[in-house]
């Protein structure tokens, strides 16, 4: 970090300052310019305290310079990581293939699952997304068939070949879900729910992580961070739109995340179009970007009748549209250097 001194400010608050950061075992570099003076301090002063030295006499400011997320960081790991997630297909996020997951919003009973989960794999996909425990805004809405709906994945998951993403909403449904699932998903409204990350940095489960929908960069990976620093270094980034006051979409997908993630850390980043634009009509051409964008791979909304979905129908696209869809996907992948 570098603490810049106030104009004006005294050799006594500057010694000051240089004594604290020898307290703190760091070394210090004082560079005393025509208007003021700065204190390059040198050494990992990640997990050492910021506001000491922000209070004292004579300081303007305290700038970090390394990042605060640590092993989630580029920095300390500078190749991409890439995650296998289970399953016989060979599901892998981040590396040279595109990794696509597809299924319903929601489990809703087990022939739907096996239909939905063989039209996509037809198509391309290696994973298998579908709630089992719904984070549901209203208590009186479909909340997931629980359990139930963990075991008819599990089958689904065991006939086909495909990983199976499932959404871990709470501490007491870790082991269960980890017992049926291949990889555990954290939902954008727990991203901040750090004993939740601590548990499901204890399980030997890869974690697709979602991003808060209020959540900056920094907090997202911190959030992976307590993940990882737990135990659990399988980690993939999910993006699935945040909030803002636009209304002709249900979330604004902000892919500029993609790059901003590749540059500050070694971790994959999936794209989440469904809940990142709540419209089915809209969610191919997110996809289409999403690639182009160097994204790792896709979570998709996928329903053989969103008519009659019991969640998230108007976001959900059909096994029909999702075939079509791979192939234009097939070509971006294609121009941009990655395989689908
Ligand atoms: C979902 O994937 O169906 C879901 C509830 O996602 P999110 O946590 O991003 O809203
Ligand atoms: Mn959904």
């Amino acid at each position: 970090m570098i603490v810049v001194m106030r104009e004006g400010c005294g050799r006594e608050e500057v010694d000051h300052v240089v004594g604290l950061v020898r307290k703190m075992n760091l070394k210090d570099h004082v560079i005393v310019g025509t208007e003021r003076t700065v204190v390059a301090v040198i050494g990992d002063d990640r997990f050492k305290d910021r506001n000491v030295l922000e209070s004292c006499a004579g300081v303007d400011r305290v700038v970090p310079i390394l990042a605060p997320y640590k092993i989630a960081s580029r920095q300390t790991h500078p190749e991409p990581s890439a995650i296998p997630l289970g399953g016989s297909l060979g599901a892998v996020a981040g590396g040279g293939k595109i990794c696509m997951i597809a299924g319903p919003c929601s489990v809703e009973d087990r022939s739907m699952l096996l239909e939905i989960a063989y039209a996509v794999k037809q198509h391309g996909a290696t994973g298998l997304r579908g709630g089992a425990f719904k984070p549901r805004t209203d208590p009186y809405q479909f909340q997931g068939l629980g359990e139930k709906g963990l075991e008819y994945l599990a089958e689904v998951g065991e006939q086909t070949g495909l990983a199976v993403v499932t959404e871990v909403m709470s501490i007491d449904q870790v082991l269960i879900v980890a017992k049926y699932a291949d990889v555990l998903q954290i939902g954008t409204r727990n991203m901040h729910n750090f004993n939740l990350l601590m548990a499901v940095g204890k399980t030997n489960k890869p974690v697709i992580l979602k991003r808060g929908w209020s959540a900056t960069l920094n907090e997202f990976l911190l959030a992976a961070e307590y993940i990882i620093s737990s135990g659990n270094p399988n980690v993939v980034l999910c993006e699935r739109g945040i909030r803002s006051s636009e209304d002709y979409v249900r979330n604004t997908l902000t892919l500029a995340i993609v790059p901003a993630v590749k540059r500050e850390s070694h971790l994959p980043i999936i794209i989440d179009p469904s809940q990142g634009t709540g419209h089915s009509y809209m969610v191919p051409a997110m996809c289409r970007a999403s690639i182009a964008a160097g994204a790792d791979g896709l979570l998709i909304e996928v329903h053989h009748d969103p008519e009659h979905a019991m969640t998230d129908g108007a976001q959900s696209i059909t096994p029909e549209a999702y075939g079509t869809m791979m192939q234009e996907l097939r070509a971006i992948a294609r121009a941009v250097g990655r395989e689908l």
